[in-house]
């Protein structure tokens, strides 16, 4: 071998190592490779299989060189030498791996070109004859300006390639050696085993150089078209994303809108909602017909929405959905008790009302459907605020099993407040009624109509006529609102009405209603009302536990008469929830864990008392007299005044008297001057005296002739110069020959007489009957005086 260190550092100057100076052969062993070409200089690692092994065990064991062959086909299992190419490189080899179960690899590294002279066979590998053939290398400027070129384009291409290491190219600049060079970048670039074997069997450098560059070039295309696919495809699919992200905001901008494009969906949606929905056949054809002209309509169009709230309202009202109805009476019974103190006949009403209708509707629709004549009661709940009218009404629809629902026709002037504006009004909404029955969720609720005596009237229509047929069984099955336009039948829902006073409810719908009057509480009702239900419910409004506020007897009794004066417990009950949040702040500051409320803490939390006891008020001055009436509030007391001074005789009248009041005192002044011997009083004197009558009390309107009798007290006590007693409280109507007539609402007035302290009571002895409703502390606590006539009574009242 006259090669012994093949290792030895090529020279790329060194031009005589590349020329062919040897003729004579050596014997290798030859190594074939798949797939890859060995060149000069250069470390191949290769796969050592079969055959090879011999080869490489012997030649490692001897430190021989080996012939690297590429097999022309790769598919061939046991490469013969026609097989193989014939022009190669010898190779050391450097090392073998033989890791585990893996592969065995060899690393070799380069030296010399050969081509095969002659194939030994017979041996367990492949040997041959080589003749070293070194390739040509022609110095000079051509080669110079390949090499450069060559370098620019190496690291062109590797810096196209993905995943090139940057020290790739670093290295690439560090090549001088144009063989060297041409190798290194054959072995580095993507190139087929085809074109790696061509270029080794080149024997020219610059040759070499300039197929190597023809590959480059292409192989730069190649790359470059890739790229540009590449981020084409990026291009596109950053479109694709935009586009998508800016069709999700149209989508949301057209929504805004109400331009969905999705409008195809919705009317599906509503389309679906509509048949699926259990409203009654008109009121679905109705709505399939509106949901035709919603499809044809523009969006934009002012129409559109308007459909929508419509078919709204239709899907939203419950057509179906009822409570299911209980009608025992224990358990009603039971109900009410528990709400509310007191109030046995009412209850015991209410619970006749509930146990009629049960039985009503189980028996009328098994024998006659349809006929729902006492069915048709409706209640109607009268007393002053503060009663217990709604909470009343409450317990009814949850005794029942029912939900609750109210409006208030107070100040309800309108029919269309009850039954709705027609559609074509802008801004049109259904009327009370239904709204109510929205609310209720059920077609079958407790339905309370409040405040009924508030009712109004003008040129707009007549709210009570539409109010009336709502509380007709016999067409509220089928009760049209003038939005919705198709009937409801309401015939399953049960109305209540309250009211203040009587009085002022419209005949018509008075004669509709059973009236359950409700007239105010004692003070022993209303303390136990307080105990057993104001103040429990306050704490626990309030957050706090039982045991931290005791409320004493003395202390509740003071709030009811010196801080309220009324016949319900509403006022009581706000004065209850002032205490305790006075309690709560006590109990902070003090860090106590119990508040007592006597009587001298509600002074020192509701400061200074309201009421103190009126009577004393009454001075006594002959020309004042207290009269009993019953107004909005419950009953109350009223002076009457009269004073007389210089004049013609005239009678005038303060104190927003209506007509009736103002006769009553036309007949009282009457009276007393056709009295005038009688009761020893001067009858000259009307020639020269004017009398001025006023009932003070606010500016609230005052009508009725009750306070007949208290005028003519007045009067007289005037005249005679005597004070009425100011512990008597006086009611009754007269008549110009000094008949008392009887008068209404006795129980609310006496109450009230008690409240203000009062000790006697004068009524026409034709009320004597009224006198039983009387609660039995206040009818002991009271004196009644009867009167018939006019003449009974003018002694016992001075
Ligand atoms: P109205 O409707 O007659 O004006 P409310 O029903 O609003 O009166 O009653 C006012 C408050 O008084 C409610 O908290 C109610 O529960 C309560 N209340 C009235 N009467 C009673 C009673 N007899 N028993 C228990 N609580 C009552």
């Amino acid at each position: 071998m006259t090669h012994s260190d093949s290792n030895a550092p090529v020279g790329a100057n060194d031009s005589t190592e590349h020329t062919p100076i040897d003729t004579h052969t050596e014997r290798l062993p030859i190594l074939p490779l798949r797939d890859m070409v060995a060149f000069p200089m250069m470390k191949i690692p290769v796969i050592i299989a079969g055959s090879s092994a011999t080869l490489v065990e012997e030649a490692m064991a001897s430190d021989r060189m080996v012939g690297l062959l590429t097999v022309k086909d790769a598919d061939v299992e046991e490469p013969q030498p026609e097989h193989l190419y014939d022009v190669g490189t010898t190779a050391k080899i450097l090392h073998v791996r033989n890791k585990g179960d893996g592969p065995v690899v060899a690393l070799l590294e380069g030296a010399h070109r050969f081509r095969v002279s002659a194939w030994h066979s017979g041996g367990p590998y492949l040997e041959a004859d080589i003749l070293r053939t070194p390739e040509v290398l022609e110095p000079g400027n051509e080669l110079e300006a390949l090499q450069r070129q060559l370098k620019t384009t190496v690291k062109d291409v590797l810096s196209m390639t993905p995943n090139t290491p940057e020290e790739a190219l670093e290295v690439i600049s560090q090549f001088d050696d144009a063989l060297q060079l041409t190798y290194v970048a054959a072995t580095n670039v993507n190139l087929s085993a085809e074109t790696r074997q061509s270029l080794l069997e080149i024997d020219s450098v610059v040759d070499k150089i300039r197929e190597l560059l023809a590959h480059l070039s292409h192989e730069k295309e190649m790359l470059d078209i890739g790229r540009r696919i590449q981020s084409e495809i990026r291009e596109k699919m950053d479109n694709s994303k935009r586009e998508f992200f800016l069709r999700q905001q149209l989508d949301a901008i057209k929504k805004e809108l109400g331009e969905t494009e999705s409008g195809s969906a919705e009317s599906d949606e509503y389309r679906d909602r509509i048949t699926q929905s259990r409203m009654s056949d008109e009121a679905r054809k109705e709505a399939l017909k509106e949901m035709e002209r919603l499809e044809q309509m523009s969006p934009q169009s002012a129409e559109y929405p308007m459909i929508r709230t419509y078919l709204d309202w239709l899907l939203d009202l419950p057509w179906a959905a009822v409570s299911e109805e209980r009608g025992d009476v224990p358990a009603a019974r039971g109900v009410l008790d528990s709400d509310h103190f007191g109030l046995e006949e009412v209850k015991e009403r209410l619970i006749e009302f509930i146990a009629v209708r049960s039985l009503m509707k189980e028996r009328n629709s098994l024998e006659n459907p349809g006929d729902t004549g006492a069915m048709g009661v409706i209640l109607c709940l009268v007393g002053p605020p503060g009663v217990g009218k709604t909470s009343l009404g409450r317990s009814v629809a949850r005794a029942m099993g029912r939900e609750f629902t109210r409006m208030s026709l107070g100040g309800v002037r309108d029919e269309s407040e009850i039954r709705g504006h027609r559609r074509t009004y802008i801004g049109a909404m259904p009327g009370r009624i239904i709204q109510g029955i929205k609310r209720a969720g059920t077609r079958n609720p407790v339905f309370m109509l409040d405040e009924i005596d508030k009712i109004g009237q003008d040129w707009r229509g007549d709210p009570s006529s539409a109010l009336l047929e709502v509380l007709d069984p016999a067409q509220n099955s089928a009760f049209r609102d003038h939005y919705l336009d198709v009937d409801f039948d309401l015939s399953d829902v049960i109305f209540i009405a309250t009211a203040n006073q009587l009085d002022t409810i419209p005949g018509p719908l008075r004669d509709r209603m059973e009236i359950i009057q409700i007239d105010g509480y004692t003070e022993m009702e209303k303390l136990q009302i307080a105990k057993r239900h104001l103040i429990p419910r306050q704490i626990m409004a309030h957050s706090l536990r039982e045991d931290e506020v005791t409320f004493m007897e003395d202390a509740v009794l003071k709030i009811i008469r010196d801080y309220t004066r009324e016949a319900g417990v509403r006022s009581l009950e706000r004065h209850l929830a002032a205490i305790c949040r006075k309690g709560i702040v006590h109990l902070n500051e003090q860090g106590w864990t119990h508040v007592v409320i006597t009587d001298a803490m509600v002074r020192q939390y509701l400061k200074r008392e309201r009421f103190e006891s009126e009577i004393s008020e009454a001075i006594r001055i002959p020309g004042i007299a207290t009269g009993l009436a019953v107004t909005s509030v419950g009953g109350d007391i009223l002076y009457i005044e009269a004073s007389k001074m210089a004049g013609k005789g005239r009678l005038t009248l303060t104190g927003k008297l209506g007509d009736v009041m103002k006769e009553s005192a036309e007949i009282a002044f009457s009276y007393v001057r056709s009295k005038a011997e009688q009761l020893h009083i001067d009858p000259d004197i009307f020639e020269t005296t004017d009398v001025h009558l006023h009932v003070p009390a606010g500016a609230l309107p005052k009508d009725g002739p009750s306070a007949g009798v208290a005028m003519v007290m007045a009067l007289a006590g005037l005249f005679t110069n005597r004070p009425v007693r100011s512990d008597v409280g006086i009611t009754g109507e007269i008549t110009l020959r000094g008949r008392v007539l009887p008068v209404g609402g006795i129980k609310m007035k006496v109450l009230a007489a008690h409240r203000a302290g009062l000790s006697t009571v004068i009524l026409p002895r034709r009320n004597e009957k009224d006198l039983d409703d009387i609660p039995r502390e206040v009818a002991d606590a009271m004196t009644f005086i009867l009167a018939e006539r006019l003449d009974d009574v003018l002694e016992a009242a001075f």
